[in-house]
């Protein structure tokens, strides 16, 4: 297997004639932490976009582990490993923690079937395997406590956990640090540090403290396009970088 994980060519969208994304050709390796950055406007959200599928580029292909998914709905291109993660709609406020991850274990492993409540022996792998996801985000100390009581930042680390619950090959996350205290932020570049030792993990990020701390490669958006690549320390010395977010 090449790799690259996740590749586009000649990325393009565009909006009656405005080009919010504009011949973007992004490579990114398997195994890193790849962040997209740029300016407001830029046209990361849009990008990001793009790559989870909640828009079909105007022109332009993405590639995932070398497989065409340009037109692939974002059902399958999860079924294919590559999630987005942190859409809040995923986890139950009224529910505990536990439960939460155990309801994201139970669709992925085909909950819908009724045998599959049948066996006490499947319901108890289930919950080791649950406690064991609660555990690996850093929420042992809150498995039996309900979603809506966690912070900000904690409920952040649950929906990484049932995200985590899909077994995804690749994440995409959306803004990991939007909203977040110090401590919050601390603890959630040590997750996603933790989580990205075996998954690639692309985010869009605006704390440039979090991408310099965690990221192996950076690529600069600015007006649609790739205006720099390549290190924190490459990157941020690059004059157009500066201009560009000093210019914004
Ligand atoms: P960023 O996330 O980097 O701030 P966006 O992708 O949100 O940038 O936006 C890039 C540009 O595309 C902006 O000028 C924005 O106004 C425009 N844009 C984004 N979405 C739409 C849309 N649905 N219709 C028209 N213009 C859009």
């Amino acid at each position: 297997m090449s790799d690259i994980a996740l590749e586009t060519d000649d990325l393009t969208m565009e909006f009656k004639g405005f080009r919010a994304v504009n011949g973007v050709a992004l490579r990114v390796r398997r195994g890193s932490i790849h962040a997209l950055i740029g300016p407001n406007g830029a046209g990361k959200t849009t990008c990001f976009n793009l790559l989870t599928k909640f828009l079909t580029p105007t022109a332009g292909s993405i590639r995932y582990n070398g497989r065409d998914i340009t037109r692939t709905k974002p059902a399958d291109v999860a079924r294919l490993g590559l999630v987005r993660s942190f859409q809040i709609s995923a986890v139950f406020p009224h529910l505990t923690v536990k439960e939460n991850v155990r309801i994201a274990l139970q669709r992925h492993k085909r909950g819908d079937s009724f045998d599959f409540w049948r066996s006490e022996s499947v319901l108890r792998a289930l919950d080791a395997e649950a406690l064991a996801l609660v555990d690996a985000v850093g929420l042992s100390a809150f498995a039996s406590t309900l979603a809506v009581e966690l912070s900000y930042g904690r409920k952040r680390a649950l929906e990484i956990a049932t995200t985590l619950a899909l077994d995804p090959e690749m994440l995409l996350l959306d803004e990991p640090m939007a909203g977040m205290g110090r401590e919050d932020v601390d603890r959630t570049a040590e997750l996603i540090r933790r989580i990205s030792k075996d998954r690639t993990i692309l985010m869009v990020e605006h704390n440039l403290s979090v991408v310099a701390s965690l990221s192996d490669h950076i690529t600069v958006l600015a007006r649609g396009k790739i205006l720099a690549e390549g290190d924190y320390a490459t990157v941020s010395k690059d004059p157009r970088v500066v201009e560009a977010y000093i210019g914004a």
